[in-house]
């Protein structure tokens, strides 16, 4: 019989995961987010080349940052350098820290008119002056590539297609290409906040996982985690999940990331964890990879997106916004 092409894909990358399968001595398997992270820049990297050539024009993405913030400013600054290597148009709109909420809104209405620009991403945090309601809802969904926006947050509510926040993407999208069973499972999602732990959760929900989302209101949290099959963690709270609030053979998604004596750590005490745990990504090296690939995954089909309704005459308004089918997901 023969197998179509994306089967023998599936099957290749398959093996070649069992085949780069590492383990920490406690035999748990690490969760690597970086190889798969490359598989992914490679399909980009040709889709980039396509829709330059058929466009004329490479994909654009813009970063809008409010004020010098070194942190997040290192972490976009790697995004960019990510885009430049596949061949994606990326850039800084660097406003002043005093800019008004009018003058980042404006900013952002004159990115979503520009027909270069496929994709928009505001930095986070914004200075206290400025609603950050005010801006998201500035964002055209269509170039909303962080699926921050009402719209977005709305399709992956109802179970839709749209743009999907990047980090809950890469929280759930670790587990599908490790090839980690979600169908039917338990799952915990610590954290609820509309960026990570509530799209996280939803997806999950999608993949067929019966899931419970915990909080800092949750009255027994070990209890919670020690029922579950599949635990993912986005709470910003160093070591808040150990391995004895788990239930031996769990799969671990630490989301976090927190800086503790000059080192970067998740929310999982990975030392203990590691020992219970049949799987664990670390940290750093395992979401955080994965959330930037998928990034530019979401910019290339938002320019793709764009382009075809360009040609239609379709609004972003109308059916048919920003699809991620299963395939690309
Ligand atoms: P956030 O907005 O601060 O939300 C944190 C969530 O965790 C809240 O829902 C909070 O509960 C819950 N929480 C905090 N402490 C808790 C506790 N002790 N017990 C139970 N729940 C607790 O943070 P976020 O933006 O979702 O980010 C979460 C983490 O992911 C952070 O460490 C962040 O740095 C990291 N992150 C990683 C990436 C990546 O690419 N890997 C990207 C973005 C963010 P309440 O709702 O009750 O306050």
């Amino acid at each position: 019989m023969r197998r179509s092409a994306a089967a023998s894909h599936a099957i290749r990358s398959r093996r070649r995961l069992e085949r780069d399968r590492v383990t920490v001595p406690g035999g748990a398997r690490l969760l690597e987010g970086g190889a798969i992270a490359a598989e992914i820049r490679t399909a980009i990297a040709e889709d980039v080349a396509t829709f330059t050539v058929g466009q004329g024009r490479a994909p654009g993405l813009r970063v809008v940052i409010v004020g010098k913030d070194a942190p997040s400013t290192v972490y976009l600054e790697r995004i960019l350098r990510g885009c430049d290597k596949v061949g994606i148009d990326a850039g800084f709109v660097e406003l002043e820290g005093e800019a008004t909420e009018a003058k980042v809104t404006a900013t952002v209405r004159d990115l979503n008119d520009d027909p270069t620009v496929d994709g928009v991403i505001v930095q986070m945090p914004l200075p206290g002056t400025i609603r950050l309601r005010a801006v998201i809802d500035a964002i055209d969904p269509a170039k909303d590539i962080d699926g921050i926006h009402p719209l977005n947050a709305g399709l992956l509510r109802l179970g839709y297609d749209g743009f999907l926040p990047a980090t809950a993407h890469a929280a759930v999208e670790i587990l599908r290409r490790s090839g980690i069973e979600i169908e039917g499972r338990d799952a915990v999602v610590v954290g609820r906040s509309a960026v990570v732990g509530m799209p996280a959760a939803f997806l999950l929900v999608k993949e067929d996982a019966t899931v419970t989302v915990c909080h800092r209101r949750t009255r027994d949290l070990a209890g919670h985690i020690r029922r579950a099959d599949i635990v993912v963690v986005a709470a910003g709270r160093a070591g808040l999940v150990t391995g004895s609030m788990l239930k031996p053979g769990a799969v671990v998604v630490d989301v976090g990331i927190n800086v503790v004596d000059g080192r970067i750590v998740g929310d999982v005490d990975f030392a203990s964890a590691s020992q219970v745990a049949s799987a664990i990504t670390p940290v750093p090296g395992g979401v955080g990879p994965l959330t930037n690939a998928l990034l530019l995954t979401h910019l290339i089909r938002a320019a793709e997106r764009q382009a075809t309704d360009r040609q239609t005459g379709a609004t972003a308004a109308q059916p048919g916004l920003p699809a991620l089918s299963r395939g690309d997901r």
